[in-house]
């Protein structure tokens, strides 16, 4: 019997944002190789270290960093150490933010580069509601493939974890 999908996660957004081909590598656990920092699932897994010294809080299958109470307004909070993948990053707190909505909590977003001392607000409008259901639906297409998407070269190969798999 397949093993079961995972549910639709901020991390699975990310990733299917950054490439879907890397998405489903993901979902299906065909993990990289974890210890190489020079790439982009080793600097995930530093944001990932780097969170944890924060207040995690669990919503489903989702960790988001932090909820701030700013003047009354509930502001969910995602730290990133880069801004490279700043539209993968917003997509995952939008979906984030759909995800309290769903559950009745309004909220705003806030993502943050400590690094680079930037904040960028995030606010769930019809807009990036539209974008974010079509990018959960993407994934949950994406997941029950049997094969993953095709190989295309993109600037994120470069650094990928996948490299070896997909070009060698
Ligand atoms: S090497 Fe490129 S195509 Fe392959 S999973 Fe990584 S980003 Fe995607």
């Amino acid at each position: 019997m397949a093993a079961a999908l995972p549910p639709v996660s901020g991390t699975l957004v990310w990733y299917y944002t950054i490439c879907p081909r890397e998405c489903w590598l993901m979902c299906h656990q065909l993990n990289p190789d974890e210890d190489d920092p020079n790439i982009e699932y080793g600097r995930f897994l530093q944001d990932q270290a780097y969170k944890r010294e924060k207040k995690e809080v669990g919503l489903g299958a989702n960790r988001i960093d932090f909820i701030d109470a700013v003047g009354g307004e509930l502001v969910v909070v995602e730290v990133k150490k880069s801004s490279r993948a700043l539209e993968s990053a917003r997509m995952q707190l939008a979906h984030y933010l759909l995800s309290l909505e769903e559950n009745g909590v309004r909220a705003t977003g806030e993502l943050r580069f400590p690094d680079e001392r930037r904040r960028e607000a995030v606010i769930l409008d019809d807009q990036l509601r539209k974008e974010v259901e079509q990018t959960r639906a993407a994934v949950r297409r994406l997941m029950v493939q049997p094969q993953p998407p095709p190989v295309k070269r993109i600037h994120w190969c470069r650094r990928c974890a996948y490299a070896q798999f997909c070009w060698a």
